[in-house]
């Protein structure tokens, strides 16, 4: 187990993420590597104590980039505040983005404010099957403009070659650190970087396959002031503060620890991915279920009012689950009448009102399952940042509010999770029964 105690007071690394579950993933990645580490939503009003690295979630990638740039700043100069002294900014793993932005400028921005004139860009994450070979990024077997992102609403990636991709982006020089070099390991990584310095180069997009090679590839930054990548790169800064002597692993104090919290214990489903499908299906054969319409919500119907009391009702024995998880020929046919924005919001709004009320019956223990789900019922709860704690199914961690009532929280974006995910996270989250 990952387990470490910071001798200094102040944090280590400070991240700024361009997205709320792409945040928690990468808290999820710095926990596994050995840091306590706090997610902030934006930038919180109290400082986090305890902790060796902070996340900032922003919700800055498909905003313009001015406004990404002033807010990615901000939480920079946040994190500077806090004593962080290495920088990170997160992104997806595959490199959501478009020629209007934002990795580039944001990118740029911070380069600028840290003083710095190089850093690096990897969003390899070979666990999820993202790996990068010649500046190109694959996803799993497929270049990633084959791979069905080239028709991704917001940010359609047509291109798979990273170097033009991100020079679209960027009046900087872009460069390539290829797969030849970090093969060899941190040392020829280090030599290459000094070289393209050497020839006016600001980012350098650098080729991985494996978590090895993000290991040498974290060894190699250890002495930028900013990385830039996925969560995956990640995976090798935590290394450098404790060969620095920054970070001491102890037997005393696992990273992953968090506080008990003491209440009742709920789920809630607004995701009608596939994977939360076969959750709510399997949870539904041994445990009590409320099923909320949009259409019924739509005619004024109670049925905040008739979920509360379903929950009330098994709250001492057991958890329900309160979904609106539908299949997809469903979801189009209330969409078709409602349309698809008032429908989003409706299940949301929904959703959060139920769990403000269930909040207040004296559940402390949530388990979310739908991305945009998570972010309403966080900002319902007036969650402002999470402890977080150990990985329940891959990139889910289990997490609790920092504030005067803390609340256990399970957030999973739709399809991330196994059959059994909400019995886990449960029991994760400190229910028993
Ligand atoms: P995911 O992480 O799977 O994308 P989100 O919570 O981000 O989950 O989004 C799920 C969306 O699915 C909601 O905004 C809502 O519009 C839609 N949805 C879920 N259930 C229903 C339903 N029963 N009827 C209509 N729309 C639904």
């Amino acid at each position: 187990m990952s387990i470490s105690v910071n001798p200094q007071t102040k944090p280590l690394l400070g991240c700024i993420a361009d997205d709320f579950t792409g945040a928690t993933d990468l808290a999820n990645m710095l926990v596994r590597e050995g840091m306590r580490t706090v997610q902030t939503i934006g930038i919180p009003e109290c400082a986090p104590t305890d902790v060796d690295a902070i996340v900032v979630a922003l919700k800055s990638r498909t905003i313009p980039a001015t406004e990404a740039v002033a807010e990615s700043l901000a939480a920079l100069a946040w994190l500077q505040q806090q004593g962080c002294q290495q920088f990170f900014f997160k992104y997806c793993s595959t490199f959501d983005s478009t020629a209007a932005g934002n990795i580039g400028q944001v990118t740029d921005a911070l380069l600028a404010a840290l003083g710095a004139d190089f850093t690096i860009a990897c969003p390899v994450f070979p666990e999820t099957g993202r790996t990068l070979y010649r500046g190109h990024l694959f996803i799993q077997n497929q270049l990633l403009n084959e791979s069905g992102m080239q028709n991704h609403p917001l940010t359609p990636m047509t291109d798979a070659n990273l170097v033009r991709v991100l020079q679209q982006q960027t009046s900087g020089k872009v460069g390539l650190v290829g797969y030849p070099v970090v093969a060899q390991g941190a040392e020829a990584i280090q030599t290459e970087i000094a070289a393209l310095r050497q020839q006016g180069v600001r980012m350098a997009i650098v080729d991985a396959l494996e978590n090895a090679d993000l290991y040498a590839i974290g060894a190699a930054c250890a002495g930028l002031p900013l990385v830039t990548g996925g969560s995956g790169i990640a995976l090798g800064l935590p290394g450098n503060f404790i060969r620095a002597g920054l970070l001491n692993p102890s037997e005393n104090a696992p990273a992953n620890t968090l506080p008990a919290v003491e209440g009742w214990s709920a789920v809630l489903a607004g995701s009608a991915s596939l994977a939360t499908n076969g959750q709510v299906a399997h949870w539904k054969e041994n445990h009590p279920a409320f099923r909320i319409d949009a259409l019924a919500v739509a005619r004024g119907e109670p049925v905040v009012a008739n979920a509360l009391a379903f929950a009330s009702q098994h709250l001492a024995t057991q958890a329900s689950l309160i979904y609106a998880t539908t299949t997809s020929d469903e979801v189009k046919q209330v969409q078709a009448t409602l349309g698809v924005e008032r429908a989003g919001a409706l299940i949301e709004d929904t959703l959060a009102e139920i769990a403000r009320g269930l909040f207040a019956l004296g559940v402390r223990r949530f388990v979310i399952a739908g991305g945009e789900t998570s972010g309403a019922v966080v900002q319902a709860l007036n969650v402002k940042a999470l402890r977080i704690g150990k990985q329940i199914d891959p990139g889910v961690p289990a997490t609790t509010s920092i504030g005067e009532t803390p609340v256990a929280l399970a957030l999973k974006s739709g399809n991330f999770g196994a059959v059994d995910f909400f019995e886990k996270a449960l029991r994760q989250l400190g229910d028993a029964r």
